[in-house]
């Protein structure tokens, strides 16, 4: 094992090369101290890319009040990082990444170029620039008996690395083979740190399809939907998976679904097929003369039911529809499907859990390890979809960052 040597040691060691981590770095690189990033992976920021890959969400215009809430049981925690960098900041400073953003129409914010690369591009460039040195291909793997910060490099190298301060920024456990695998926790389990298990968040449904439905319809989309549980209800688009359902309405019921599920409470999923129709008018339109058509002829044309739609609600009353007008419209307002848990971890957006917030003070330090601080998906906050993730994560980062360099004995404000 070979110890660095004193001069060349840095003064913040940041593990995670991810969005939270790299937030962290510039913050603590402006502030004037030298600033390692570790990351165990060949490339910096996979999954930050990956959440480009369809649209980068990256935060979300509507009134902070409304924002804050989203992250639910962790706002009270969330909101001094959040009011310290709060969406038009982020926003700002994407701009200044050459990176100018859009507002979409239901409020998300996304960079104009849609994908996440050029970001990620000019800012670690931006990085480079102000000395930042990111290492790549060292896995952290806990800590030395005299609290070192232990990696393992390329080769096997175990390397040794005492900074003044360290940020780990490792992330949840979706998507694993992008980097972030939760293989973090047994390190701080060992210390006696409070992690809460990770646990799939804005994940898919699983749904017990009939193999007829699963065949036909899985990959088709359910557009301009309204999906409901308990009181929350959420209009978007969901899409017919194997498993079950996923997408953007889908996501923000995972989590409830999913401890009603383990409570063994009643998992019910409602899905209103025409939101934007009342029973009474839908009922109106499927009272037409049906003729010789059959029932998906006449569904499609009397209220415009797309095949995957019909098909969702046989698979809610588990046989043949029923013919009379008021049951059908009521029916196609309100299919009812029983989710019988989420979709595996790995192909979550996000993960729940993480280190408990009791364990971090407000400078985001773990208490029971000062000097080390934690930032982004690896803490137990959880938020839906929309933007509220990577906000979270970069706040988080600024945070960490801010608290380390006042541990160290510089004023955050210059950062
Ligand atoms: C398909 C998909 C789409 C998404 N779309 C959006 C979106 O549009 N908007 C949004 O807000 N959010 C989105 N997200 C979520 C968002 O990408 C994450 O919440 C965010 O990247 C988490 O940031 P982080 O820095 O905390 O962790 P990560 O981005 O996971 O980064 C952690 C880093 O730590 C490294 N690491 C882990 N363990 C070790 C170790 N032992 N040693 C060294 N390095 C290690 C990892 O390799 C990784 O690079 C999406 C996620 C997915 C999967």
């Amino acid at each position: 094992m070979t110890a660095l040597a004193l001069p060349d040691r840095p003064q913040v060691a940041i593990v995670g090369a991810g969005p939270a981590g790299l937030m962290a770095a510039e913050r603590i690189a402006r502030a004037g101290l030298r600033v390692t990033v570790y990351e165990r992976m060949p490339s910096p920021g996979r999954k930050l890319l990956l959440a480009g890959r369809s649209g980068l969400n990256l935060t979300h215009a509507e009134p902070a009040a409304a924002f804050l809430a989203r992250y639910g049981a962790a706002a009270g925690r969330m909101r001094a990082a959040l009011e310290a960098f709060p969406p038009e900041a982020l926003r700002l400073w994407a701009d200044e990444l050459g990176a100018d953003t859009f507002v979409g129409s239901s409020g998300r914010v996304f960079p104009r170029a849609w994908k996440a690369s050029p970001l990620l591009r000019a800012w670690l460039s931006r990085l480079g620039g102000l000395g930042v040195s990111i290492v790549l291909r060292h896995r952290w793997d806990g800590f030395g008996p005299d609290g070192d910060l232990l990696f393992a490099g390329p080769d096997g190298a175990k390397i040794r690395v005492r900074p003044d301060a360290a940020i780990l920024a490792l992330g949840g456990a979706s998507w694993p083979r992008l980097g972030s695998d939760g293989s973090w926790v047994p390190h701080l389990d060992a210390m006696g740190i409070g992690v809460e298990p990770l646990q799939p968040a804005n994940a898919g449904l699983t749904v017990a399809w009939s193999d007829a439905f699963r065949e036909r319809c899985a990959g088709l989309p359910l557009k301009r939907v309204a999906l409901a549980f308990g009181r929350h209800a959420v209009r978007g688009e969901a899409v017919i998976t194997r498993a079950g359902l996923e997408g953007g309405a889908v996501y923000p019921l995972a989590s409830a679904l999913r401890e009603a599920v383990a409570r063994g409470e009643d998992a019910t999923l409602r899905i209103d097929l025409k939101p934007d129709l009342t029973t009474e008018d839908l009922a109106r339109k499927l009272s037409r003369e049906r003729g010789k058509q059959s029932a998906s002829t006449f569904l499609r044309k009397a209220a415009g039911l797309s095949p995957v739609a019909i098909g969702l609600m046989r698979e809610a009353v588990g046989a043949a529809l029923p013919t009379d007008p008021a049951v059908l419209a009521a029916l196609a307002k309100e299919a009812r499907l029983r989710v019988t848990g989420t979709d595996v971890l790995d192909r979550a957006i996000s993960s729940a859990g993480g280190i408990r917030l009791d364990e971090l003070d407000e400078g985001f330090m773990l208490r029971r390890r000062p000097g080390l601080f934690a930032a982004g998906e690896m803490i137990d906050w959880d938020a839906p979809t929309g933007g509220y993730l990577l906000q979270g994560c970069f706040a988080l980062g600024a945070a960490a960052a801010a608290g380390a360099l006042a541990w160290i004995g510089r004023d955050p404000a210059g950062a």
